[in-house]
C-alpha cells in the first residue's frame, strides 16, 4: 500500500465523488491532508446542561423533548423546533433543511443536542445544532471533542468519522519523520493526540494551544513556512532587474505637488525604496505601516521613479473598492505631472477593457491600477518595471508571483513592493517575512484625530443602539460589526442577517445595509458603494469590511463580541473610522463574564491607537498561557502555529530550516508539501 500522502480520499469508506469534491475545495486530496487539517479548538461535551441554566455565548450539550417543529417565515424561511426539559425551553433553528429533516425532527422525541446559545428572535436559540436521538442510547463523550475549521458543506460529525478512519490506517502506515525535534511526541503520536485527545487530556493546555503535541506540530509548520519563503526568495534572487537611475525631476515634481510634506518615516522608507530600485537585482520589499500611515504615496513615488526610467508599474489591491480608491488618488497625483494611468478590474468589461488592455500593451498607460484582474492572461505590459501589491495578506505568494511573471523577460524581473497594515511586532517580522526586506512607516501624518474607544457590556445594548440612532439623526454614518468565531462562515453570515433584521425593526428611521462574506463580490461592492455615497446610514457587516475601505463620513463603529477577536483584527476594523475631520468613536461590546486577560486586552484597545504598540501588548498579555481556546483569527493564518504564542521557537525554526534546505532538500520539499497544500497559502502572512 502507498503511504498516506499518496493515497487519495476516495479510498475511505463513504467517500464518493460528491464528498471528495467538497474535500478538494478545502485543499484535501490525500489521507495525509485529512490528518493535517487540524482541529482549531476543542469542545467539552462531557456534561449535560439543564436548559434553564444556559447562558448566551456558552456552547452546551442539552437533552430534552422536541415539543414542536414548524417552518417559520421571517426575513428568511427557517425550521424552528422547541426543545424542552424540566427546567426550560429553547429554540433550535435551521436555515438549511430538507423535508425529511423536518419530518424526522418533528418525530424525534427525546434528543441530545449541542451548539452555541444565541439570543434569537424567540429568546434563547441554537442555530444548526448537532443532534442525535436519544432512543439509540448514545453514550456521552468521554473526552474533548475536536472541532475542525472550514468544513463547509460537511458536518463536523461526518468529518470526524473520516478522521477516525484515517487514524486507523495510520497505525500500520505511519507518517515519515521529516525533522528531528526535541519532543516527547513523534509526528504520529502528535497527530493522534490532537485528533483524538485521550479522556484525561490536559484540557487547559490543549485549549491554550500549548500542549506539547501541539508545539511539536507548530514547530514543524513554522519550519515548513520558513522553507517555502526561502525557496521563493532564492528563486527571485537568481533573477536580474533593471537598476533605475537616481530619482530626477518628475519624482521631485510629484513631491512638491502633494500638498503636504512626507513624514520623517515616509521619507526614510521612500529612501529605502529608491535604493532598492536602483539595484540590478529585483527588489522584494515589504512596507509595513499602520492604517492611515500613508503607504499609498510611497507607492506613487516609486511609480513616478519607474516612469522616469520609461518603465511601467502595476498596482494591485485586493478588492474593487480599494483598487478604485487607489486609482482615483494615484491618478490625481500622477496625471497632472504627465504620467498616464489605466484601470483594470473585474467590472471593467467589453470595449472599455479592450481599450485599457491596448493602452497597457503599447505603453500609453504607464501606471496600471486594479484588482487581481491585473494578472490575467490577456494583460500584456510593454515594459513592466515595478509591481506593487497592497494589503498583501489578502493575496498569496502565488498571485503575487503571477503578476511579477508578466514583467519577466529573459532573466530580468520587475521589482516588487508589498504593503501591509498588519502590525507585527518588530521582533517577529524577520521570521514572518523571511522572503522579504522590511520597512516600517512608524509615524502617522500630523493632525489625525485618534478614535475614542469605549468598552461596554452587551447588557447595555439598548444604550448602544440609541447612540447609533443619534449618530444617524445627525447625518453621520456607522458600522455595526457582527463577529462570531465559528467553524462555518454560513453561520456567521446568518448571525449578521439576524442582527440586521433586529436593528431594522429597532431603528425604523435608519437606512440599513448588510454585507457579508457569502454575498458575491458584485453584490458586496454595490452595498459598499451605497454606503460610500451616503445612501446607507448603518452598515451591518461581518469582518469582511476589514481592509482599507475609506468612508470619511463614517464616524461610529460598534463591534459585537469584541473579546473574541484578536487585537490586530480589532485594530484593523477600527481603522475604518477616524478617516474624516469629525471626532470618531468605537464601541467594543463584550459578553459577561469577562476574564482579567480579556479585560486587559480590551483596555489596550481603549488606551491606544497605535497598531504596533497594540500588537506588542497583546503578545505580553497573552503570553504563553492564552486560554481563549480559539486561535487569533486575522492575518496570520496558520493551521496550528501562532506566531505570537510560538515566537520562542523561531530561532530554532530558522536553524532547522536552513539545515534542511542545504543538507536534505528532498525532506524540505516534502515538508512544504505536507503543510502548504494549497500554494495560495504560501506567504499569506
Ligand atoms: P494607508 O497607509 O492606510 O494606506 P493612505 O496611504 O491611504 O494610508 O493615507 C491616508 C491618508 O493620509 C490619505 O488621504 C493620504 O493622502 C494622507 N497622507 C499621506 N501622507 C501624508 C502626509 N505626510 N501628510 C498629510 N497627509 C498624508
Ligand atoms: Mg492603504
Amino acid at each position: 500500500m502507498d503511504g498516506l500522502p499518496e493515497t487519495g480520499v476516495t479510498t475511505l469508506k463513504g467517500v464518493g465523488t460528491a464528498l471528495s469534491n467538497k474535500l478538494s475545495r478545502l485543499g484535501i486530496e490525500s489521507l495525509q491532508d485529512i490528518l493535517f487539517h487540524l482541529p482549531f479548538r476543542y469542545e467539552d461535551r462531557t456534561r449535560v446542561t439543564p436548559i434553564g441554566a444556559v447562558r448566551t455565548g456558552d456552547s452546551c450539550v442539552l437533552e430534552g423533548e422536541i415539543i414542536t417543529c414548524d417552518v417559520a417565515y421571517g426575513r428568511r424561511r427557517s425550521l424552528l423546533a422547541y426543545l424542552e426539559d424540566s427546567t426550560g425551553r429553547i429554540g433550535l433553528r435551521f436555515y438549511h433543511f430538507s423535508k425529511a429533516q423536518h419530518h424526522n425532527l418533528k418525530n424525534a422525541g427525546r434528543i441530545r443536542c449541542f451548539g452555541e446559545i444565541r439570543n434569537g428572535a424567540s429568546g434563547p436559540e441554537i442555530y444548526h445544532p448537532e443532534y442525535t436521538r436519544l432512543d439509540s442510547a448514545a453514550a456521552m463523550e468521554e473526552a474533548l471533542t475536536p472541532i475542525y475549521p472550514a468544513t463547509e458543506g460537511i458536518s463536523q460529525t461526518r468529518y470526524r468519522a473520516l478522521v477516525v478512519q484515517v487514524l486507523e490506517k495510520l497505525d500500520g502506515n505511519p507518517l515519515e519523520e521529516l525533522l528531528s525535534v526535541a519532543s516527547k511526541y513523534n509526528i504520529n503520536d502528535a497527530i493522534n493526540y490532537l485528533h483524538s485527545p485521550p479522556p484525561h487530556a490536559n484540557t487547559d493546555l490543549l485549549m491554550a494551544g500549548v500542549h506539547p503535541a501541539q508545539s511539536r506540530l507548530a514547530f514543524e509548520e513554522l519550519t515548513a513556512h520558513q522553507i517555502s519563503l526561502r525557496i521563493v526568495r532564492a528563486e527571485i534572487q537568481k533573477q536580474m532587474a533593471t537598476g533605475f537611475q537616481p530619482p530626477g525631476t518628475i519624482y521631485q515634481q510629484l513631491m512638491s505637488s502633494l500638498g503636504f510634506n512626507l513624514t520623517r518615516a515616509q521619507q526614510r522608507v521612500a529612501g529605502e525604496v529608491t535604493d532598492d530600485l536602483m539595484k540590478a537585482q529585483p527588489a522584494l520589499r515589504l512596507i509595513q505601516g499602520d492604517v492611515g500611515s500613508g503607504k499609498t504615496v510611497v507607492a506613487a513615488l516609486a511609480a513616478a521613479h519607474a516612469a522616469e526610467n520609461n518603465l511601467q508599474t502595476a498596482i494591485m489591491a485586493p478588492t474593487e473598492l480599494l483598487a478604485e480608491q487607489h486609482f482615483v488618488n494615484i491618478s490625481n497625483w500622477l496625471n497632472p505631472i504627465g504620467i498616464k494611468t489605466a484601470w483594470l478590474s473585474g467590472r471593467v468589461t467589453g470595449n472599455r477593457r479592450l481599450e485599457e488592455l491596448e493602452r497597457v500593451r503599447i505603453g500609453d498607460a504607464t501606471v496600471v491600477i486594479g484588482t487581481h484582474a491585473l494578472f490575467q492572461k490577456d494583460v500584456e505590459f510593454k515594459q513592466l518595471g515595478l509591481v506593487v501589491v497592497d494589503e498583501q495578506h489578502r493575496f498569496g505568494v502565488h498571485q503575487r508571483l503571477a503578476l511579477r511573471e508578466k514583467g519577466v523577460t529573459g532573466d530580468h524581473s520587475p521589482h516588487q513592493l508589498v504593503m501591509t497594515a498588519t502590525p507585527i511586532p518588530r521582533t517577529l517580522s524577520m521570521s514572518v517575512y523571511a522572503d522579504m526586506d522590511v520597512s516600517v512607516i512608524d509615524e502617522l501624518p500630523p493632525g489625525r484625530k485618534p478614535v475614542t474607544t469605549t468598552v461596554m457590556s452587551d447588557e447595555k445594548r439598548e444604550a448602544v443602539i440609541n447612540r447609533v440612532a443619534d449618530a444617524v439623526q445627525e447625518g453621520r454614518q456607522a458600522y455595526w460589526v457582527c463577529t462570531l468565531i465559528e467553524e462555518s462562515e454560513a453561520l456567521q453570515c446568518q448571525a449578521a442577517e439576524v442582527t440586521a433584521d433586529e436593528l431594522t425593526s429597532l431603528l425604523p428611521d435608519a437606512r440599513i445595509g448588510l454585507v457579508h462574506g457569502r454575498m458575491n463580490s458584485a453584490a458586496k461592492a454595490t452595498v459598499m458603494n451605497e454606503f460610500k455615497v451616503g445612501n446607507i446610514d448603518l452598515l451591518v457587516a461581518t469582518t469582511v469590511i476589514e481592509v482599507g475601505v475609506d468612508v470619511s463620513n463614517a464616524s461610529l463603529m460598534i463591534i459585537e463580541n469584541s473579546e473574541r477577536l484578536g487585537l490586530a483584527q480589532l485594530h484593523q476594523l477600527r481603522g475604518r473610522v477616524g478617516r474624516g475631520s469629525t471626532e470618531s468613536h468605537c464601541v467594543l461590546m463584550y459578553k459577561k463574564p469577562l476574564g482579567t486577560q480579556s479585560r486587559d486586552r480590551l483596555e489596550v484597545m481603549r488606551e491606544s491607537n497605535d497598531g504596533f504598540y497594540i500588537a506588542e501588548r497583546d503578545l505580553e498579555i497573552r503570553g504563553p498561557g492564552e486560554l481563549l481556546g480559539v486561535r487569533q483569527s486575522g492575518a496570520l493564518q496558520f493551521r496550528i502555529a501562532d506566531l505570537l504564542r510560538d515566537q520562542t521557537m523561531l530561532p530554532d525554526v530558522r536553524k532547522v530550516s536552513l539545515e534542511l534546505m542545504t543538507k536534505q532538500r528532498n525532506k524540505a520539499d516534502l515538508l512544504v508539501r505536507r503543510w502548504i497544500k494549497d500554494p495560495e497559502r504560501i506567504g499569506q502572512v
